[in-house]
C-alpha cells in the first residue's frame, strides 16, 4: 500500500516491521501451495506406559519447505489458522494418521496403538468437523477406539455447550479426547467436568524441572489427583529423565511421552523402533520393581 501512494509518501513501516510483513507474505503464499506439493509430513512420538510398554503415538506435523528445511509446527500453524489454511491441513493429518491405525491393524505389536491427534481451536469449531472426522473414519476403516483427538483449552474459550455437543457426537464414535498442555490454559473445574474427555495431559512446562521445583511438583501432583478424581487417564509430555520418570510414577501418572523414551521420528523409523524393542533399552530404569 505505502508504494501505490508514491515515491514521495512517507512509508508506514519501518525496515524491520517490512521485513516482516515480507516474511509473513512469503510463508503465507508458500504454506498455501505445501499441500499440493506434498512437503508435509508427520513424525510420530511415542507414548508409554509405567511398564514401559508401547501405548501409542502421538503424531506432530512438520514442513518439508524447499529453501527453509525442516519447519516447526510452532512457526506455522498461527499463520495456518489465521488464513484458515489449518482446515484443509488438519484434515490432511486426521486422514494421514487415520491410515496409518488401519495399516496398523495387522501387526500383532501395534494394532493395539492409539494415535492422538492435535486439533487446532479454529478446526475444531469449524461446522464441518464432525462429519469429517465420521467421514475419514469410515473412508480409512480406522478403528475410531485407536484415535485420540488432543484439544487445548482455548478450544473451550468460547460456546461451552456447542464444544461439549461436537465432543459427544464424536466421542459416540469411539474416539476419545486428550486435554493437551493441561494447566497452562484457563480450565474452570465447573466446565472440565462436563466434557466428555478420556485423557489429561500434563504440559510439558511443568515437567521439565521435576522433581526440584516445589511449585511444580505441587501441580503436576494437583493434577493427577484432579484425573483420578474425574475418572480421566493422565499422561505427562516432556518427560526427558528417569528422575522425572521416577517422580511422576510415584505421584500416580502411569503414561509417559518424551525424549527419554523417544523423540518425534518418521513412520520408517518409528515402525523400525517398535519392530527393534528399542523402548525396552534403556539400561537405568528398574522396570521390574514397578508394580502397576
Ligand atoms: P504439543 O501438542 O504439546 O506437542 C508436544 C511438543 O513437545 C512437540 O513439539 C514435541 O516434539 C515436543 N516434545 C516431546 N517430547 C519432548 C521432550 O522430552 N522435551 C522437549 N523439550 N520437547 C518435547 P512440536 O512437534 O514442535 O509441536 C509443537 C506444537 O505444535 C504441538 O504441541 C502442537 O500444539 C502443535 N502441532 C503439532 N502438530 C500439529 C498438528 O498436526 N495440528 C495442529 N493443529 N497442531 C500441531
Ligand atoms: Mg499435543
Ligand atoms: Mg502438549
Ligand atoms: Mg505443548
Amino acid at each position: 500500500q505505502a508504494k501505490a501512494m508514491g515515491k514521495n509518501n512517507v512509508r508506514f513501516f519501518d525496515p524491520s516491521m517490512q521485513a516482516a510483513l515480507e516474511f509473513r507474505t512469503a510463508m503465507e503464499t508458500d504454506l498455501r501451495h505445501a499441500l499440493m506439493h506434498q512437503q508435509f509430513i508427520l513424525h510420530y512420538q511415542l507414548q508409554v506406559s509405567a511398564l514401559g510398554d508401547p501405548i501409542g503415538a502421538e503424531v506432530l506435523l512438520r514442513w518439508r519447505h524447499p529453501g527453509r528445511g525442516l519447519v516447526s509446527p510452532l512457526d506455522f500453524i498461527p499463520l495456518a489458522e489465521e488464513t484458515g489454511l489449518i482446515l484443509p491441513i488438519g484434515l490432511w493429518v486426521l486422514e494421514t494418521a487415520c491410515k496409518q491405525i488401519a495399516v496398523w491393524a495387522s501387526d500383532p505389536v501395534k494394532s493395539g496403538m492409539q494415535l492422538a491427534v492435535n486439533v487446532s481451536a479454529r478446526q475444531f469449531r469449524h461446522t464441518g468437523f464432525v462429519e469429517d472426522v465420521t467421514r475419514i473414519l469410515h473412508e480409512t476403516g480406522a478403528n475410531p477406539i485407536l484415535l485420540k483427538l488432543e484439544l487445548t483449552e482455548s478450544v473451550v474459550l468460547e460456546d461451552v455447550s456447542i464444544v461439549i455437543e461436537k465432543m459427544h457426537a464424536i466421542k459416540k464414535l469411539g474416539v476419545g479426547f486428550s486435554m493437551d498442555d493441561f494447566g497452562t490454559g484457563y480450565s474452570s473445574l465447573s466446565y472440565l467436568q462436563r466434557l466428555p474427555l478420556t485423557q489429561l495431559k500434563i504440559d510439558r512446562s511443568f515437567v521439565h524441572n521435576l522433581p526440584d521445583d516445589v511449585n511444580n511438583a505441587n501441580i503436576v501432583r494437583t493434577i493427577i489427583s484432579l484425573g483420578g478424581s474425574l475418572d480421566l487417564n493422565v499422561i505427562a509430555e516432556g518427560v526427558e529423565t528417569e528422575q522425572q520418570r521416577e517422580f511422576l510414577l510415584q505421584a500416580g501418572c502411569l503414561a509417559y511421552q518424551g525424549y527419554l523414551f523417544c523423540k518425534p521420528i518418521p513412520i520408517e523409523e518409528f515402525d523400525e523402533f517398535i519392530s527393534n524393542r528399542q523402548y525396552l533399552k534403556k539400561p537405568d530404569s528398574p522396570r521390574s520393581e514397578i508394580q502397576v
